[in-house]
């Protein structure tokens, strides 16, 4: 579960799982620094990072991000990784057909070993490349749905619903009681 400062703040752990090249380290620098380094070719610097964001009721949730520096090769490893997370992003990329299966891979995983009531999203990422689409929203949708998992398209090179993914993962978060 989330764990609680107060009533109005939050502070949950977060994790990203998926093959290894979908953008997972890009869309957490995206939403942290603001940035996009089409040159980074390995994940970028610490495994760990921190955002605070503010919802409209004035809720404040601090995601510590864990991102994962290749761990992800290693699905024995995933356990130690994902272990008292509240939230996880599953993303694959959407000109990747063997991505979204791997991810269909990661959420089962979740599913077994994962936080009880874990809030899970499901992420199509590299939307950009919509003219090499190779996986349909449609399928990716009605994946997520059959899971209970919320599904979004995000793009780290534009921005495109990046804070949007993250916004919807705190809005979904267990809160405390008042
Ligand atoms: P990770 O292994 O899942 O952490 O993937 P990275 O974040 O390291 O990104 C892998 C590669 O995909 C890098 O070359 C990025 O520049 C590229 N990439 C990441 N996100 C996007 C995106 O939204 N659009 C495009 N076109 N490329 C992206
Ligand atoms: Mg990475």
């Amino acid at each position: 579960a989330g764990e609680t400062y107060d009533s109005k703040n939050l502070r949950t752990k977060l994790v990203l799982l998926g093959d290894s090249g979908v953008g997972k380290s890009c869309i957490v620098l995206r939403f942290v620094r603001g940035q996009f380094d089409p040159s980074s070719k390995v994940t970028v610097g610490a495994s760990f990072l921190s955002q605070t964001i503010a919802l409209q009721d004035s809720t404040t949730v601090k995601f510590e991000i864990w991102d994962t520096a290749g761990q992800e090769r290693y699905a024995s490893l995933a356990p130690l990784y994902y272990r008292g997370a509240a939230a996880a992003v599953v993303v694959y990329d959407i000109t990747s057909p063997d991505s979204f299966q791997k991810a269909q891979f990661w959420v089962k995983e979740l599913q077994k070993h994962g936080s009880p009531g874990i809030i899970m999203a499901l992420v199509g990422n590299k939307a950009d490349l919509h003219e090499s689409r190779e996986v349909a929203s449609e399928d990716a949708q009605a994946y997520a749905e059959t899971n209970g998992m919320f599904f979004i398209e995000t793009s780290a090179k534009t921005a495109d619903n990046v804070n949007q993914l993250f916004e919807e993962i705190a809005k979904r978060l267990p809160r405390g009681q008042p």
